[in-house]
């Protein structure tokens, strides 16, 4: 069984879909992550990510895995462990810069289709997984939130970790990475036709928690 969750930066939609794929026992697939893996070793070669054609070659000998853990998944690029340093909110942006490149995506979504082929039952989460990874997919999400709502949540996070940043420059990044990921030509963001729309504004980890799993539940009862 395919499970997606799609959503905007700071829906919730990672927790949940860690949250769900251990209540079930699914692979836990974080499309993001590969995004930002890429976006690392960008930053670190010095290529102008604007330039598709030297982001698609770097990629090209660049290996990633995502190795399940106890926090969910442990994000490896050409071997080393970059869990940590791929969360900052400027790797996140360079991340969402060039997800904007056709050839790019269609090298990571091969990839992830794969994943999720050789896991048979998985959650994956990200922005395509219900339209372009997996438009079959057994069961599809689409997390909303209001953008405030979203950034006090990515600022409580970035806290506990140390990080030190203000709420208001969040916000900022927040908004210009949606509208980077909703204006782009390939896949923007957006909801599947049969996805059901998930507004957690307001709601607890568990209530959404709850939620999913009661529709999940019911849903493959249908199946
Ligand atoms: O979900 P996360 O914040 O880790 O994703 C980082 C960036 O990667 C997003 O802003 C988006 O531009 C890109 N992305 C994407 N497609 C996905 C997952 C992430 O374009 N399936």
């Amino acid at each position: 069984m395919i499970i997606t969750i799609d959503g905007p930066a700071g829906s919730g939609k990672s927790t949940i879909a860690k949250m769900i794929a251990k209540e079930l026992g699914f692979t836990y697939i974080d499309t993001g992550a590969m995004y930002r893996a890429v976006a690392l070793k960008i930053k670190r070669s010095g290529v102008d990510p604007d330039d598709p054609l030297s982001v698609v070659k770097v990629l090209q000998s660049t290996q990633i895995d995502l190795i399940p853990s106890e926090n969910g998944v442990k994000v490896f690029l050409d071997g080393e462990d970059v869990s940590g340093l791929i969360r900052t909110e400027e790797i996140g942006k360079l991340a969402s810069k060039i997800a904007r490149h056709p050839q790019v995506r269609k090298i990571l979504v091969r990839m992830q289709r794969k994943l999720g082929e050789k896991a048979k039952n998985a959650v994956l989460e990200g922005r395509d997984t219900g339209t372009v990874i997996f438009p079959d997919a057994d069961i599809k999400f689409f997390f909303t939130a209001s953008p405030e709502v979203r950034a006090e949540r990515r600022f409580k996070e970035l806290k506990e970790k140390g990080i030190n940043i203000n709420y208001s420059d969040i916000l900022k990044e927040i908004k210009e990475r949606d509208l980077l990921d909703e204006t782009r030509e390939d896949s923007p963001l957006r909801p599947a036709e049969d996805a059901v729309i998930i507004d957690t504004t307001g709601k607890s980890l568990q209530q959404v928690f709850r939620e999913v799993l009661q529709i999940i539940k019911e849903r493959s009862r249908l199946h």
